[in-house]
């Protein structure tokens, strides 16, 4: 066995009470035959974590814990109606039991009471985990991964424990920490980038760019430094294509390691992946990779909260932090070979309080060089507020109404479809809009979903209306999902004044887009684009000013009539002003700042600027580059 482990037995008075030891990645588990040391330790684990630092948990031992049926039993007294449970799973291996409720805060009781309570007379550890409010077949099947693979995760967690506690595998010549840029730099997707310190080789963000072919869509994984034999871990900030679009083929050329993120950000990655496949299949295109290289993802995933700071290798220490970007985004934060260097990647984040979320975190324990985003790093990306946005969209869906039209609103799924969903909730709850329906496509559904399984990552405001005035915004009765072509027609024919919600985001295609070709021509209708529109997609034409546009399957010219409006200030990132916020609030204050994810101006212009007012080293690296840190 492992040192740490030797090290830890030099506490236990009784060496005999300690049956078995574990590694859960990071996490120590001791295993107990000794009932009365379980349930009452006297402070024996405080005193270790004290010690080693190092995150020890007691649990008994599986020749000791209570019988199933009567478990069961127990729980199902304990725990109130209201709670709303609903299954109790049971994980033997690992001497731990999943209770799975609508309202977990009624399984936990006050203080932990009730929790204390069910391990006390059934020597099980109980986890709770929330049900979502809005069923969502994705997350049951993620969960169902996970619980299907226990035997496997436990040896999984256990060698990643291993590996970070049983020492250096590699030789230590140098103190040298690098970076390379293997996409994402000088450019918005493939963001993709490549750590290595003396002893670890790590991946931060893997992703594609949709918009591009070829060998400039994929991140240039085909570098000498990097070898996928060698890969120690992955971590991925946040949900999006140009992050994670690229991670399952990764998995399909045989990584076995973790990828640590966020729980928000493993399902709603799934469910993009899932969505990439489906796509590449209706459009009989080769798929990157196969729906098992996602459960093989979603295997391998080490899910971690915010500000929970976890060894992943053994010079690497890993915390994430609020990014303000989309639900459970992150910046990751390393901690290099026990004070090297501390390195700070924001992946995407907004510095501004959204509907939704809180902003980007700016205190760190320690800093020495950021990477921080560019996407509007150019002096004149200043939008409206988002008042003024949010005044401007309330009052465009009012006068259609009020016309008797439709209107139409093409969203990316995740992130900024939410935010806007609950600017139409408040401004109908509050009556400044008349209670119409809001029609939600599919696949913004399921993300909506989602969101509804983890309040813990919503700002103060909507946690509270969720948790203290039981008032979920999401579950509002004026939001109704569409599933396939047959409602949509129904909406467009029979339904009056309403707000259609749909992707794809530019018109490229998708429910948006069919939505467009049956709406176009009524001038009493409104078309409401808020993302970025790219060059050459139908948003961006529309944008432009085209107001005739040929239908390609029907072959027949559609004459726009409707009204094309653009609000650009919903964005996920932060605009120039904020960016230049965030750096200037940063404590402590980096002494090396890279700028990447913009386009180049962007990029050169941010870093410059920064250099400029804070007299901080920046540069804005290319693909390619590699930055020695220490
Ligand atoms: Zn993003």
């Amino acid at each position: 066995m492992v040192n740490i482990l030797d090290e830890i037995m030099k506490f236990i008075p009784n060496k005999s009470d300690i049956s078995d030891s574990y590694f859960e990645g990071a996490n120590i588990i001791l295993y107990t035959k000794n009932r009365d040391l379980f349930i009452n330790n006297n402070g024996l684990i405080k005193d270790i974590v004290n010690n080693i630092k190092k995150r020890v948990e007691l649990r008994c031992d599986p020749s000791i814990l209570e019988g199933e049926e009567k478990t069961k039993k127990i729980i199902e007294e304990l725990i109130p109606a209201e709670a709303g449970l609903s299954e109790i799973i049971f994980d033997k291996q690992r001497s731990m039991i999943i209770i799975e409720a609508d309202k977990p805060g009624l399984v936990i009781g006050k203080g932990g009471g009730l929790l204390k309570e069910i391990r006390q007379k059934t020597f099980w550890v109980p986890i709770i985990r929330r049900n979502p409010p809005i069923k969502s077949q994705l997350v049951e099947n993620i969960r169902k991964v996970l619980y299907e693979n226990n035997d496997y995760r436990k040896k999984f967690l256990h060698a990643i424990g291993k590996r970070i506690y049983d020492g250096w595998i590699r030789e230590k010549k140098h103190e040298w920490v690098r970076i390379t840029f293997l996409g994402g730099a000088r450019e918005v997707g493939r963001s993709c980038l490549f750590l290595q310190t003396p002893e670890s080789r790590i991946i931060l963000d893997c992703g594609f760019n949709v918009a591009a072919s070829g060998e400039n869509a994929y991140p240039y994984l085909d570098v000498p430094e990097f070898d996928i034999e060698e890969l120690d871990a992955v971590i991925l900030c946040h949900p999006h294509i140009d992050h994670v679009g690229f991670l399952g083929y990764l998995y399909k050329y045989g990584f076995k390691g973790p990828t640590y993120c966020t729980e928000p950000t493993r399902d709603v990655s799934a469910l993009l992946a899932l969505d990439l496949l489906n796509i590449a299949h209706k459009e009989a295109k080769k798929a990157l990779y196969n729906s098992t290289n996602i459960k093989d993802f979603v295997k391998h995933s080490v899910c971690l909260d915010y500000r929970e700071v976890t060894d992943i290798t053994p010079d690497v220490r890993l915390t994430f932090y609020n990014a303000g970007h989309n639900i459970g985004s992150a910046m990751a934060h390393l901690h290099i070979g026990n004070g090297l260097h501390n390195l700070l990647y924001t992946s995407d984040m907004n510095y501004e309080i959204t509907n939704l979320l809180s902003p980007a975190v700016t205190k760190f324990p320690r800093l020495e060089t950021l990477i921080i985003e560019s996407t509007y790093g150019h002096r004149e990306d200043i939008f409206p507020t988002r008042k003024e946005c949010e005044d401007y969209l309330i009052d465009i869906i009012k006068k259609t109404i009020e016309n008797g039209g439709k209107v139409l609103l093409p969203v990316l799924g995740v992130g900024r479809s939410q935010e806007i969903l609950l600017i139409l909730e408040k401004a109908i709850r509050e009556g400044i809009l008349n209670k119409i329906p809001i029609f939600i496509q599919g696949m913004v559904w399921d993300v909506t979903a989602i969101h509804t399984a983890y309040p813990e990552f919503f700002n103060n405001k909507v946690k509270k209306d969720i948790f203290h005035k039981d008032q979920n915004p999401f579950l509002a009765d004026v939001f109704k999902r569409i599933v396939g072509r047959k409602e949509m027609m129904q909406i467009v024919d029979e339904e009056g004044p309403c707000v259609i919600v749909a992707t794809s985001g530019m018109l490229t295609g998708g429910a948006s887009l069919e939505y467009f070709k049956h709406l176009s021509e009524n001038p009493k209708n409104s078309l409401v684009l808020t993302c970025y529109q790219g060059q050459g997609s139908l948003g961006r034409r529309l944008e432009d000013g085209e107001r005739e546009i040929m239908d390609n399957d029907t072959k027949t010219l559609i004459k726009i009539k409707m009204a094309i409006h653009t609000i650009r200030g919903f964005s996920g990132h932060s605009n120039y002003q904020q960016l230049i916020n965030f750096v200037g609030r940063l404590d402590p204050r980096p002494k090396k700042i890279l700028c990447n994810h913009g386009e180049s101006s962007k990029c050169v212009e941010l870093a410059s600027t920064i250099h400029r007012m804070f007299g901080i080293e920046t540069s804005a690296p290319k693909n390619l580059e590699a930055i020695r840190l220490k």
